[in-house]
């Protein structure tokens, strides 16, 4: 059988990769896999080609774009492009795996309407504006310019909610992951 998408899109510092994290390593019964997107931004840290991105250089990318080989893709910020290959999807589905989007808003809302029925969308909702601002500047990676800049993208990324199947309220982060859980597998269960 093949598998089905389970796709998490939110504003940043909403939790969303730590809930992610926590169901592909505590939760192998689901059979998931992450989807690897494809970026022009350079790699992080310890970052690999192939592992977190398949990491282009931006005149690779847009020669993709070009041959039609995404189902969809964003200009994130100014000359970063991040997109998902159907090639790639396609093979871990048609394997009967689950694949995992982490993605962004626009991103999420694309892929839901792509694959409909096969797909489930959820929106990790941080509790407000204000609780995010304290997260944002307890992470102490930020400037407070940039925590400016990323609360005005996140209230307005936040008004997208109602266009997810599910929106996961993110106050309590065990409870969040418990209702994620129970959403993803009542919905890998049903035919
Ligand atoms: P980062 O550079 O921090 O890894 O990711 C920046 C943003 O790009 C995040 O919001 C992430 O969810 C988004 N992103 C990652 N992969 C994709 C993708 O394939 N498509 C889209 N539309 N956004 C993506």
């Amino acid at each position: 059988m093949k598998g089905k998408c389970l796709i998490f899109s939110a504003p940043s510092g909403s939790g969303k990769s730590t809930i992610v994290q926590w169901l592909t390593s505590e939760h192998p019964e689901l059979n998931l896999v992450f989807s690897i997107s494809a970026t022009s931004r350079p790699p992080r840290g310890t970052e690999q080609h192939g592992v977190e991105y398949f990491f282009l250089t931006p005149e690779e990318f847009k020669a993709k774009i070009e041959a039609n080989e995404f189902l969809e893709y964003e200009e994130v910020y100014t000359d970063r492009y991040y997109g998902t290959l159907k090639s790639q999807i396609e093979s871990e589905l048609e394997q009967g795996k689950n694949v995992i989007f982490d993605i962004d808003i626009k991103g999420g809302i694309n892929v839901k309407k792509h694959f409909g029925e096969r797909a489930l969308s959820l929106f990790i909702q941080p509790p407000g504006v204000e609780e995010l601002r304290r997260r944002l500047v307890g992470r102490g990676t930020d400037t407070a310019e940039q925590i400016e800049i990323r609360l005005a993208k996140a209230e307005y990324e936040m008004s997208f909610a109602s266009e997810f199947d599910k929106i996961i309220v993110n106050d309590d982060l065990d409870a969040a992951k418990a209702e994620t859980l129970k959403a993803i597998s009542e919905f890998l269960n049903k035919n």
